[in-house]
C-alpha cells in the first residue's frame, strides 16, 4: 500500500471527517508545487490564465496557506493585467486545484474500497463523514451503509458532548469541568455541516 493509505488510516482514528482533513493538507501541499511551476514555467502560467485562475474557495486557501507571496503576486499581476485588457475575463473558470483534487478522490476511493476493513476497525469515537463527503466519495452500497452507521454513532457521541458542554457552560461553577471532548464538540458539528476542516489540521506527509 502507498503512503496515501497510511496517511488516510491515521486520520480515521481522529475526530472529524478524515476526507476533509486529508483534503486540507493535500491542497496546501499541492499549492507549493503549483506556484513553483507557475513562476518557473511560462507555459503553465499561460494555462492558468486560460483557466481563469483559482475558484473562490481555493483562492481563500491560497490566501491562508501563502505558498509564496512573490509567486502569488506574479501570478495574480498576470491575471489582473489580462482582466484589465479584457472586461469579460475570465470567461470560464477551471480551477487547477479543483482538478487535482478530483483526480485524487479516485485514488482515495480505490484505497477505501480495497482496504475498507482496516479503516472500519480504526474508526474513532468522533470520526464521521461530513455532509459533503458522504455524497462526494463513491463507494459500494454495503460500505456506504456501514459508513453511514459509523457516522451516526459518532454524531450521537458528539451530540452528548455538546449537550453537556452547553449545560456546563451555562453554570459558572461547572465551567472548570468542561472536558476537551466537550469543547471540541461544537467545532466538530460546524465541520460536519461545513464540509471542510476548520480546526488546524494534523500534518500528513504525502505529496500529491
Ligand atoms: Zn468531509
Ligand atoms: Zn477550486
Amino acid at each position: 500500500m502507498d503512503k496515501t493509505y497510511y496517511d488516510l488510516l491515521e486520520l480515521f482514528s481522529e475526530s472529524g471527517c478524515p476526507i476533509c482533513s486529508y483534503k486540507k493538507t493535500f491542497e496546501e501541499q499541492s499549492l507549493d508545487g503549483l506556484f513553483y511551476e507557475f513562476v518557473t514555467d511560462p507555459e503553465i502560467r499561460q494555462k492558468l490564465r486560460n483557466q481563469g485562475g483559482f475558484c473562490q474557495d481555493h483562492l481563500r486557501r491560497v490566501f491562508d496557506a501563502r505558498p509564496s507571496i512573490l509567486g502569488i503576486s506574479i501570478v495574480y499581476e498576470d491575471l489582473l493585467n489580462t482582466s484589465l485588457k479584457n472586461e469579460n475575463y475570465p470567461v470560464i473558470n477551471h480551477c487547477p486545484l479543483c482538478q487535482i483534487w478530483k483526480d485524487k478522490i479516485h485514488h482515495l476511493e480505490n484505497i477505501l474500497q480495497k482496504r475498507w476493513k482496516d479503516f472500519k476497525s480504526i474508526w474513532g469515537e468522533y470520526t464521521f463523514f461530513c455532509t459533503v463527503h458522504q455524497n462526494e466519495i463513491k463507494l459500494t452500497s454495503s460500505i456506504r451503509s456501514e459508513l453511514q452507521e459509523l457516522t451516526l454513532k459518532s454524531l450521537k457521541n458528539i451530540d452528548e458532548n455538546l449537550k453537556s458542554f452547553i449545560q456546563k457552560f451555562d453554570y459558572q461553577a461547572k465551567k472548570d469541568t468542561i472536558t476537551i471532548e466537550e469543547s471540541n464538540s461544537w467545532q466538530e458539528v460546524l465541520e460536519f455541516f461545513a464540509g471542510q476542516r476548520l480546526r488546524k489540521s494534523h500534518h500528513i506527509h504525502s505529496r500529491k
